[in-house]
């Protein structure tokens, strides 16, 4: 289920746009200034933020600006809420690094499809869409993961973590991922969570994927952390 955390000082607004999400099956967390947007984004990482511009304490555009400087939320996918429907207001909040801007009032239909844009964008592991790498496809609507071998599919047994963790891995495939990353992106969790958990599942979805000979897809990146390869190199498979 994808997260989504809504930072809103009006209760009612907040209160409106949580149920839409909630209906279209959002997980959503709401925060009623920065200061508590931080410290939920501190504690597990959202796949999205709505974050509204005018804030009591610091504005939503100076914590949208913090964010982007920092590795951990640099890629945050990040929608900006405003009242403020001028152009320039517009700039300053893309500038801020927000990947959307919407002005209210907006319906909850423009909203779920500004969300699951910049999501397919930039988070397209949160979303329900298959993938497939090297013959590999993941289905995250139906669960299952399968591997065409001719006339054969051959079918992955799989672990709900090692699942989604190999998702993560085959929506940001050929990029090197740090365990805190990992930790961050498929647990949830960078703190209470040890950094070698992500070791011992790494070797049970290689043991997963064994049988259809794709083990070989989850690289070791020394001193760096996992990456997931595009294609089998001819020696592994
Ligand atoms: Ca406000």
């Amino acid at each position: 289920m994808s997260t989504v955390l809504v930072v809103e000082d009006e209760s009612a607004i907040a209160e409106l746009i949580a149920i839409n999400l909630r209906h279209a099956g959002y997980d959503v967390t709401v925060a009623a200034d920065a200061e508590a947007a931080q410290r939920e984004v501190d504690r597990v990482l959202p796949d999205l933020v709505l974050l509204d511009w005018m804030l009591p304490g610091q504005s939503g555009l100076q914590l949208a600006r913090r964010w982007r400087t920092e590795a951990r939320t640099r890629e945050l996918p990040l929608i900006m809420l405003t009242a403020r429907a001028d152009e320039a207001d517009k700039i300053n909040g893309l500038d801020a690094g927000a990947d959307d801007y919407l002005t209210k009032p907006f319906s909850p239909k423009e909203l779920l499809a500004r969300i699951r844009a910049v999501l397919r964008r930039k988070a397209p592991e949160a979303l329900d869409a298959a993938v497939e790498v090297a013959g590999l496809r993941l289905d995250p609507a139906t669960r299952r993961v399968h591997r065409r071998v001719g006339d054969a599919t051959l079918e992955v047994k799989i672990g709900p973590t090692e699942f989604r963790l190999l998702h993560f891995l085959m929506t940001h495939p050929e990029r090197v991922h740090s365990r805190a990353q990992l930790l961050d992106r498929v647990w949830g969790d960078h703190v209470f969570i040890e950094e070698r958990t992500v070791d011992v599942h790494v070797k049970r979805l290689r043991e997963a994927l064994a049988p259809v000979q794709c083990a070989a897809l989850i690289e070791t990146v020394r001193g760096a952390g996992y990456r997931l390869a595009q294609q089998l190199s001819t020696l592994a498979a």
